[in-house]
C-alpha cells in the first residue's frame, strides 16, 4: 500500500462545491477520503499544507510537445517535466508533430514515451485530417482506439466545411470532442500580428479578427447541424466569444478556451517587434482581450489553456515576419491565474480551479478533476504567498519563449501529485 496524507490545507474543489480546511488522504494512486482531521498512519507520507491550497490536479488541454521531429525544442520528457513543475498534472497534446500524429501508431509512440517519463499524464489528440492537409479524414476510430481523446488539426486549421462536417460526425460516433482551431487562412493571408493601428504603424500584415471569427461561426452551426461536440481554442476576438455565448444559450455542444496571454495581453506588447508576442491567433485589441476576459469570468470560455508552444531561441531571434508563432506557458499559467486572474478579481480561486481542473477533464471526458473518493491521485498543492519572478532559465521545457519574462507573480504549485505519487516538490 501507498499512501500520502496531505495535512491542514485549505481544500479547494470546485467538482462538490467544496472549500474548507482539513487533511486529504490518497491510497494505492486513489483518493481515500477528506475530513477535518484524519488520523496518522503507518507507512503513509505526510506533507504540511498548513496555509496552502490544495486542488484537484490542474488539467491543461492544449499543449505542443514536438516529439516527434522536433525535439530540439521540447520532448514528451522535459514537456511533462515542465507540466509538473507549474502544477499541471495531465496535459493534452496537440498532433502537428513531424510525422503529424495521424495514425494509431503516431498515438501509441506518445503515450509510450510519456510512460516512460513519469510525470504529467498525457491524453494525445490525433489529426483531423491525413497529414493535416486538409483533404481526407485521418483514421479517427483507430486513434480513439490507441487512446485518442479527441482530434484537432491546430496550427493547420480545416478550411474545408465539408471535411469538418464529417470529422465532426465521425468524432461523435466516437464519442471525443473535435477541437477546433478557429481561422480562415485566406482572410489572415501572411498576416503575422493583429490587424489594426498597430500593424499599419509597425508595417506588418495584419491577420483581421474576423479570419477567426468566421470560422467560429461554422463550426457552431457544423456543431449544432451534427448535434457533436467542438471545443474551440484559444478564442482571441469580442465577436467569437459573443457568438460561443449565444451558441451555447440554444444548446449547442461547445467548450471554448481562453489562454493566459489573451486574457491579460493586448497587440501593444507586439512593440519593438517582440517575437515572444508573436503567435496565432495573434494578440488583440484591448477590447477583445476585455471580452475573452468577460467570456472567462462568466463561464463562456470555460476552459484556461496555455497553448504551450515551445521554439527554439534561434527561431525566435529572427525577423518579426519570419519567427514562428507561440509562447511556452506550462510554468507561468498557474501564477498567472492567481495573480492577474484571481487577484484582480476576474475570478474568484474556486473558478480558476473549475477553469484549470473541473471544466478541461469534462470538455475531453477525461479522468481527474475531482478529489471525490474513489477518483485518481491526482492533486495540486499550492503555495498562495509565494512571490517569485518568472526566469526563463530555470523552465524545465527546454524552450524560453515567453513574453512574461521578470514578471512577479504571487502563488506557485508547491508540490504536484500524480497517481499518488510526488512528481514535484518545488518549496
Ligand atoms: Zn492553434
Amino acid at each position: 500500500m501507498r499512501s500520502v496524507l496531505v495535512r491542514g490545507g485549505r481544500i479547494v474543489d470546485p467538482s462538490q462545491s467544496l472549500d474548507k480546511t482539513g487533511d486529504l488522504l490518497i491510497v494505492d494512486g486513489k483518493i481515500e477520503a477528506i475530513s477535518d482531521e484524519i488520523g496518522r498512519m503507518e507507512e503513509t507520507i505526510e506533507l504540511d499544507a498548513r496555509g496552502q491550497i490544495v486542488t484537484p490536479g490542474l488539467i491543461d488541454v492544449h499543449v505542443h510537445f514536438r516529439e516527434p521531429g522536433g525535439e530540439h525544442k521540447e520532448t514528451i520528457e522535459t514537456g511533462v517535466r515542465a507540466a509538473v513543475a507549474g502544477g499541471i498534472t495531465a496535459v493534452c497534446t496537440m498532433p502537428n508533430t513531424d510525422p503529424v500524429t495521424d495514425d494509431p501508431a503516431g498515438i501509441r509512440f506518445v503515450l509510450a514515451q510519456a510512460e516512460k517519463a513519469a510525470g504529467a499524464r498525457v491524453y494525445p489528440l490525433g489529426a483531423i485530417s491525413k497529414n493535416q492537409e486538409g483533404k481526407s479524414l485521418a483514421a479517427i476510430g483507430e486513434m480513439v482506439e490507441a487512446g485518442a481523446v479527441g482530434i484537432t488539426d491546430d496550427g493547420n486549421p480545416v478550411m474545408n466545411g465539408g471535411l469538418m462536417r464529417m470529422a465532426m460526425e465521425y468524432a461523435k460516433a466516437f464519442g471525443i470532442p473535435v477541437a477546433d482551431h478557429p481561422e480562415d487562412l485566406d482572410l489572415s493571408r501572411a498576416g503575422t500580428m493583429n490587424e489594426s493601428l498597430n500593424s499599419t504603424r509597425m508595417g506588418l500584415l495584419g491577420k483581421p479578427n474576423i479570419s477567426e471569427d468566421i470560422q467560429i461561426i461554422r463550426d457552431l452551426l457544423l456543431s449544432e447541424l451534427t448535434d457533436s461536440r467542438v471545443h474551440i481554442q484559444h478564442v482571441s476576438t469580442a465577436y467569437g466569444v459573443e457568438m460561443i455565448r449565444q451558441a451555447k444559450s440554444r444548446g449547442v455542444q461547445v467548450t471554448a478556451e481562453a489562454t493566459p496571454h489573451h486574457l491579460i495581453l493586448t497587440d501593444s506588447e507586439v512593440d519593438g517587434y517582440n517575437t515572444n508576442a508573436k503567435m496565432n491567433p495573434p494578440l488583440r485589441s484591448s477590447e477583445d482581450r476585455d471580452a475573452v476576459v468577460q467570456g472567462f469570468s462568466d463561464g463562456t470560455l470555460c476552459v484556461y489553456a496555455t497553448d504551450h508552444a515551445p521554439h527554439h531561441y534561434d527561431e525566435k531571434e529572427q525577423t518579426f515576419a519570419d519567427a514562428p508563432n507561440g509562447i511556452v506557458g506550462l510554468e507561468t499559467s498557474l501564477g498567472i491565474g492567481l495573480t492577474c486572474l484571481v487577484g484582480q478579481g476576474v475570478v474568484d480561486l474556486s473558478t480558476l480551479v473549475d477553469r484549470m481542473s473541473c471544466a478541461p477533464a469534462r470538455a475531453f471526458n477525461l479522468p481527474g478533476g475531482t478529489l471525490k473518493r474513489g477518483g485518481i491521485g491526482d492533486v495540486t498543492i499550492i503555495d498562495p504567498n509565494v512571490i517569485w519572478s518568472v526566469n526563463s532559465n530555470e523552465f524545465m521545457s527546454k524552450s524560453r519563449n515567453t513574453p512574461f519574462e521578470g514578471l512577479k507573480l504571487k502563488g506557485r504549485a508547491s508540490k504536484t501529485i500524480v497517481d499518488g505519487k510526488i512528481v514535484w516538490n518545488g518549496l
